[in-house]
């Protein structure tokens, strides 16, 4: 099992709270195991960007239309069961500025077999256009490519399954940036669970790519507030690439 770190930590109990909160629940019960994981002093984490290689990928896959058939037939992992359509992502392949990853496909995703089409999705589509790109001038995909029941996050399992389809889709694509949406695309990219809150806004670099680090849009849905935070980030992207937000 994949070790948790500190802000790993820090963020599931802010999310369980989160959660906790919606449904009313005004006091819950920690564990003094938590507590005092809690209390350990942590990492520097994000003073300290992770650099990683690019993993083996399958090399008979030729083009994305190549991938996005295979996908459509993998039974490689649990998730083949409970999916209705694969989603195997979309988008300029031809080395797009930005390749957008999420963690995997929700209930709209899976119904049309494309990503970020439901809530989120409609967020990230107004993000591209405030950046002054369409959609389809950048990629979009996800960790896995087919949903998680009851939209879980995917174990690693899953995500060790198929991570070689989208590591084999930016070695095709070749974006010239990657921003990773949450702390779930964040993971599957460099291979560590990681706290989104300390890392986002800090560049990290996926196989010579400058990856950008944010907030997964439908966090953003939960918690508005947070929406300056992945501007100021995506401004940042638009820096690295040259270019200026439109008027
Ligand atoms: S999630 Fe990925 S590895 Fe699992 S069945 Fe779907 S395409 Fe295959």
């Amino acid at each position: 099992m994949a070790e948790i770190t500190y802000f790993g930590l820090l963020e599931e109990l802010e999310q369980y709270l989160q959660y906790q909160r919606d449904l009313g629940i005004q006091r819950v019960e920690v564990d003094r195991a938590v507590l005092a994981e809690l209390a350990r002093e942590p990492e520097p984490e994000a003073s300290r960007p992770m650099v990683v290689e690019a993993a083996a990928v399958p090399s008979d896959f030729e083009s994305v239309d190549a991938i996005a058939a295979h996908i459509s037939a993998c039974t490689s992992c649990g998730l083949c069961q409970t999916r209705t359509r694969t989603v195997p992502g979309e988008g300029n392949t031809d080395a797009p500025d930005i390749l957008f990853v999420g963690e995997g496909p929700g209930a709209d995703e899976d119904a049309q077999g494309r990503p970020f089409v439901g809530r989120a999705g409609k967020l990230l589509d107004k993000m591209i256009v405030a950046m002054g790109y369409r959609r389809e001038q950048v990629f979009i995909a996800n960790v896995v490519k087919c949903r998680p029941p009851d939209n879980r996050k995917p174990v690693r399992e899953e995500m060790d399954q198929c991570l070689p389809y989208l590591r084999r889709q930016i070695e095709l694509i070749r974006p010239k940036v990657i921003v990773g949406l949450g702390g779930t695309a964040m993971e599957g990219l460099l291979g560590n669970p990681v706290g989104i809150t300390r890392m986002r806004g800090v560049w990290q670099e996926y196989a010579g790519i400058k990856l950008m680090p944010t907030y997964h849009p439908s966090y953003l849905l939960r918690d508005p507030s947070k929406k300056k935070d992945v501007w100021a980030d995506l401004k940042l992207v638009l820096a690295e690439l040259g270019k200026k937000p439109p008027r």
